[in-house]
């Protein structure tokens, strides 16, 4: 399978530079989409291209999926704890270390005192629980035993912590979730171009999240790429999980 002209440049380029960083999406450029999502397993040589990309000098690998990492960990077969690739889930909230270095010591101070308003306001309805996430907590007040009360314990963490400047609330059944960073795809790119100082970004997705990582792609030699149908913002597009592999297979040609 050959490339289009235009992004086989675009690649040539890419692959000449000291230093990049190719990541892409899982669901429908790694793996092809499947009716079961639990058996959304990597097309056969993907993962195998992207390891061997990962192997060389000057080249970061990373996976970021809009699944939990352990489950897109446990799919692609790939642990991300080596080093070699990266994994980031959860839609860019999820990193194998500390964050990835997405939350400063300053929002690290604002989510600890998020969780410790949210301690409080539990301890004043019995029933009512805390769940610390990597980018705040939440708010469950579904088991609450005087179940009467638990709008109220919703409306004190509204007025309370999700008050707070800088923390994004998000309404669920019978739970507030505050987290003090929006996490994104785009946001998990800026994090690991900085991370590893990459000269240059290549990107691959196949859905509206990834849009949010295309947009993020403005450097000359960023190199986008769409998979699949549907409107984008990606310079570059291939039309399925095959042709992603021959991406990954050809970066890795030009690269050695
Ligand atoms: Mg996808």
């Amino acid at each position: 399978m050959s490339l289009p002209a235009p992004l086989a440049e675009a690649l040539a380029r890419f692959a000449a530079l000291r230093h990049v960083l190719v990541a892409t999406d899982y669901d429908g450029v790694v793996a092809p989409i499947v009716a079961d999502p639990a058996a959304a397993f990597p097309l056969p040589g993907t993962v195998a291209a992207l390891e061997s990309l990962a192997g060389l000098p000057g080249v970061t690998v990373a996976l970021v999926s809009g699944r939990d990492r352990a489950t897109l960990g446990r799919l692609s077969g790939v642990s991300g704890s080596d080093g070699a690739l990266v994994t980031v889930g959860s839609h860019g909230a999820e990193w194998d270390d500390d964050l990835g270095g997405l939350l400063d010591a300053p929002l690290l101070a604002l989510r600890d005192a998020v969780l410790a308003d949210l301690a409080a306001i539990a301890a004043r309805f019995p029933g009512a629980a805390v769940e610390p996430k990597p980018l705040g907590g939440a708010l469950h007040v579904r088991n609450v035993v005087d179940a009467s009360s638990a709008p109220a314990a919703l409306e004190e963490a509204r007025r309370g912590p999700a008050a707070r400047p800088g923390v994004h609330a998000t309404d669920g059944k019978a739970v507030l979730e505050l987290t003090v960073l929006d996490a994104s795809k785009g946001r998990a790119l800026q994090v690991l171009r900085e991370r590893t100082g990459a000269a240059a970004v290549l990107y691959l997705g196949d859905d509206v999240t990834d849009e949010k990582a295309f947009a993020v792609l403005t450097e000359a030699d960023d190199v986008s790429v769409k998979v699949g149908d549907g409107a984008t913002a990606a310079r570059f597009r291939v039309d399925g999980p095959a042709a992603a592999r021959t991406v990954f297979e050809e970066l890795l040609a030009l690269r050695r």
